[in-house]
C-alpha cells in the first residue's frame, strides 16, 4: 500500500446537511438512474421522503457507454434535483462528469458524485478536490482498492477530505450479474482509510431481482449507507430500468433493511419520520452522540 496514504487515522464522519455518513445510520440514499422529468422525477422524491430516504439520487449529466443513449436532461435536470431538495428537505447526489461543470452541479446538490469511469479522471478530481463539498468516489470498475484509495487522495491533496467511498462491483469473469459486488472491500477499506464507505447493489447486479439481497448483505458487513435505483416505472425508464426497484418493491426491501440494520447495531431511519417531522433534532443530536437505538 502506498506510503502517501495515513495508516491509523481516526474514522471520519461526512455531513452533507443533517445527514451524516459515518455514523451509527445506515444512509439510504435512492432515485431513479437519470432525472428524466420535472412531474415524475418530483413525485417520486416526495414518495421517497416519506419512506424515510436521506439523500435523493438522479442523473442529470449521464456517463453513457453508448453516445446514443440518453445523456441526461444537463443544467434542466440540475434545476429539477434542486427543486426536489427544496420540496423535500433531502439532501440531493449527483454526477459531475466534467471539471468545467463542477461549481455547476455544487450549486445545485449537495453531494457531488465521481462515477465509476471517472474514478482516475485526475483533473475531475482535483477539480472536486478544491469544492467544499462532499464527494462520492465510486470504485472504477476494473480498479484494486489501493488505486481506488490513491485516486480518494487526489482529492484530498487538493483541499477536500470530505470523501464517501462507494462500491459499485467490479469486472470479473462472471456474467450473470453486470460487475461483481465487491462486499469484502467494505471492511477492508473500513479498515485501511478514514473514510465512510457506502454501497451501490444497482449498478454492481444489473437486475432488480438481485439488488435486494445484495443491499441486505452490504448493510450486514457494515456499510456506512446504500445508493439504489429506484424508478416509478423501470418498464419504461430512458436508463437502467433493468436493475431498477418500483417504489413498492423499494419500501419492502428498506423494512428488510432496518431489521438487518438493527441486528448489527446500526440504523435506518424511520419511514413515519420524514424529512419535517417532529423530534429532528433529537434525532440528529443522537446521531451525533454516535447512539443507536430503537426509538430513533
Ligand atoms: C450512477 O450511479 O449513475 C452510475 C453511472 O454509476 P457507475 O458510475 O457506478 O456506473
Ligand atoms: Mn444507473
Amino acid at each position: 500500500m502506498d506510503l502517501h496514504l495515513r495508516y491509523n487515522q481516526p474514522k471520519q464522519t461526512v455531513a452533507a446537511g443533517e445527514v451524516i455518513f459515518g455514523s451509527p445510520e445506515v444512509i439510504v440514499m435512492a432515485g431513479p438512474c437519470a432525472v428524466e422529468s420535472r412531474d415524475s422525477y418530483l413525485a417520486c422524491a416526495r414518495s421517497l421522503m416519506e419512506m424515510g430516504v436521506r439523500v435523493l439520487r438522479g442523473g442529470a449529466f449521464k456517463p453513457r457507454t453508448s453516445p446514443y443513449s440518453f445523456a441526461g436532461l444537463g443544467r434542466e435536470g440540475l434545476k429539477i434535483l434542486a427543486e426536489a431538495r427544496e420540496a423535500t428537505g433531502l439532501a440531493v447526489v449527483t454526477e459531475v462528469l466534467d471539471p468545467r461543470d463542477v461549481e455547476l452541479v455544487a450549486a445545485h446538490a449537495d453531494i457531488l458524485q465521481i462515477g465509476s469511469r471517472n474514478m482516475q479522471n485526475f483533473a475531475l478530481l482535483h477539480e472536486v478536490g478544491q469544492c467544499g463539498h462532499p464527494v462520492m468516489l465510486k470504485r472504477g470498475m476494473a480498479a484494486t482498492c489501493e488505486e481506488w484509495l490513491l485516486a480518494a487522495e487526489h482529492i484530498r491533496a487538493s483541499g477536500n477530505e470530505r470523501i464517501i467511498l462507494c462500491e459499485r462491483g467490479i469486472r470479473t469473469f462472471e456474467t450473470q450479474t453486470r460487475t461483481t459486488l465487491d462486499l469484502s472491500a467494505v471492511p477492508a477499506l473500513k479498515e485501511l482509510a478514514p473514510y465512510p464507505v457506502v454501497v451501490d447493489p444497482s449498478h454492481s447486479s444489473g437486475k432488480s431481482e438481485l439488488v435486494g439481497a445484495m443491499a441486505r448483505a452490504a448493510v450486514a458487513v457494515g456499510a456506512d449507507g446504500l445508493l439504489v435505483e429506484v424508478h416509478p416505472d423501470p418498464a419504461h425508464a430512458l436508463c437502467d430500468g433493468r436493475q431498477s426497484l418500483d417504489p413498492a418493491g423499494f419500501s419492502e426491501l428498506l423494512q428488510e433493511l432496518r431489521r438487518v440494520a438493527k441486528a448489527v447495531g446500526r440504523l435506518i431511519r424511520d419511514e413515519k419520520r420524514g424529512a419535517h417531522s417532529p423530534g429532528k433534532e433529537t434525532q440528529l443530536l443522537k446521531i451525533k452522540q454516535g447512539v443507536a437505538n430503537d426509538d430513533y
